[in-house]
């Protein structure tokens, strides 16, 4: 998951970034770091924590110049070290450079154990160092970007990249173009290019385009335009789950405003729903992210939508749920049923996905115990059945509730009345069926091969 920008040909380039890196904090709230270059030389500034809490002004002092990158963190189990944190900064032959990633390389224990047996020595448990390492121990090449392009023709997997120089930055996404990646034009002057278009509000930038497939762009002064280069043969397999759960809904990714699409899922999920007669009174979401999909059935269906569930916005992704009592505290505390509104009704309730099938037991539990009299649950989107290894945070496949339930047996285990989800198909066409999404935590297809 994570999320990176890179600001370039901008006087406040850090403040800039810090503020993209705001609006993307759902896509990482464990530590934040940004790198910014000035005469010469590269000064970085990372830690745990949120955005707002890391870049204070002082911070945001230190990271004079006008490039600069960042980076959040999502995270992932055992890996919370200060040290896992971006941007990876290093010295080397050629100078100085930092690098920020979002993705996942499939190669990396591969690469890793190579370079170690060549001597290398890591500091870190991330694949991004892979990238860092093999950069500075090319002896044939003496210009970064043909370096970077090297590492990369060692290097496997979803990811966006930016490297910056004490003078360039190096923009790269993969030839799946798996992990969205847009370029943005500063009203103020410079770039923006960042994971989601939502950053481009805060900065006051125009979408330009999406990076390519494949594509690599460089930011240097001898040009007023990114330099584009065509690393690698083109072939889209963009994430289906950003659409699905993981990006904000004000984002346009590769020309799909989020939102719609989940909207789309909602008025899907309606058309085919056969509620057999089941009278339903309202069509509850589960706050944030079942919201536009509720609005999308409730539209279709012509069932009124309520917020029968009240969400707490001071618990966040990253709670920390030290026991079990905790852990069960976990949705009390984060959402509220509204008494009065549900009880005695016949809820139909929509999220928008089912991963361990932990939060929407404790939903259905919470609504029952709340006063409703039938909880009929939909989901937006298809059973998901295999882990991503391209760079979503899912669980093991046992941990996984289709990968071991049968759609009845889920119903059954959440305790709801009915259970619907979206199915594959339905899932491409709400999004739109121009691409070949990459599906893999629902049909199990992992195609990245190159
Ligand atoms: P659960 O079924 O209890 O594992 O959690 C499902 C809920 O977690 C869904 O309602 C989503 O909103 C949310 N979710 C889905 N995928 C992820 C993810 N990769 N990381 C964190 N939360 C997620």
């Amino acid at each position: 998951m994570c999320a990176i920008v890179g600001i370039y040909g901008n006087e406040n380039a850090a403040r800039l970034a810090s503020l993209a890196l705001f609006s993307m904090q759902h896509r990482g709230q464990e530590a934040t770091g940004i790198s910014s270059s000035r005469e010469g030389k590269i000064y970085t500034k990372k830690d745990r924590g949120l955005v707002s809490e890391v870049f204070t002004d002082e911070a945001l002092e230190y990271l004079k110049g006008n490039m600069a990158i960042g980076h959040n963190r999502y995270s992932t189990a055992g890996g919370d070290s200060i040290l896992d944190a971006q941007p990876v900064y290093a010295k080397y032959k050629l100078g100085e450079m930092s690098i920020v990633h979002n993705g996942n390389l499939i190669n990396k224990d591969e690469v890793r154990n190579q370079l170690i047996d060549n001597g290398a020595i890591f500091q870190t448990g991330m694949d991004t160092e892979n990238l860092i390492h093999l950069i500075a121990k090319n002896t044939t090449k003496d210009k970064l970007k043909d370096r970077i392009i090297d590492a990369l023709d060692r290097t496997v997997g979803a990811y966006c990249f930016i490297v910056q120089s004490r003078n360039k930055q190096f923009v790269i996404r993969d030839r799946y173009g798996i992990r969205p990646l847009s370029l943005g034009k500063i009203k103020t002057g410079g770039y923006i290019v960042a994971s989601e278009t939502c950053a481009f509000e805060l900065v006051d930038a125009e979408f330009v385009r999406d990076v390519n497939p494949g594509e690599m762009l460089i930011f240097s002064e001898h040009n007023d335009e990114p330099e584009s280069i065509q690393l690698f043969e083109p072939e889209f397999r963009p994430c289906a789950f950003e659409y699905v759960y993981f990006a904000r809904p004000d984002s346009v990714i590769d020309g799909k405003n989020v939102y719609s699409t989940r909207e789309n899922m909602g008025k899907t999920l309606a058309s085919n729903d056969n509620v057999n007669g089941i009278k339903v009174d309202m069509v509850v979401p589960v706050p944030d992210s079942g919201v536009p999909a509720a609005l999308g059935y409730a539209a279709q269906s012509g069932i009124p939508f309520k917020y029968g569930i009240i969400r707490n916005h001071y618990v966040g992704r990253t709670f920390i749920e030290p026991t079990q009592e905790m852990r069960s505290l976990k949705v009390k505390m984060k959402l509220s049923p509204m008494r009065s509104m549900i009880e005695g009704k016949s809820l139909l309730v929509i999220d928008d996905s089912i991963v361990r099938g932990t939060t929407s037991k404790r939903i259905v539990r919470m609504l029952k115990e709340a006063g409703a009299k039938e909880v009929h649950f939909r989901v937006a989107s298809p059973e998901i059945k295999f882990p991503c290894f391209y760079g979503i945070d899912t669980p093991n496949k046992e941990e996984l509730i289709s990968n071991n339930m049968t759609k009845e047996e889920v119903c059954k285990y959440i305790e709801a009345d009915t259970l619907e989800y979206l199915t594959i198909d339905d899932l491409r066409n709400s999004i739109g069926n121009d691409r070949n999404y990459a599906l893999e935590s629902f049909d199990g297809d992992y195609f990245v091969t190159k």
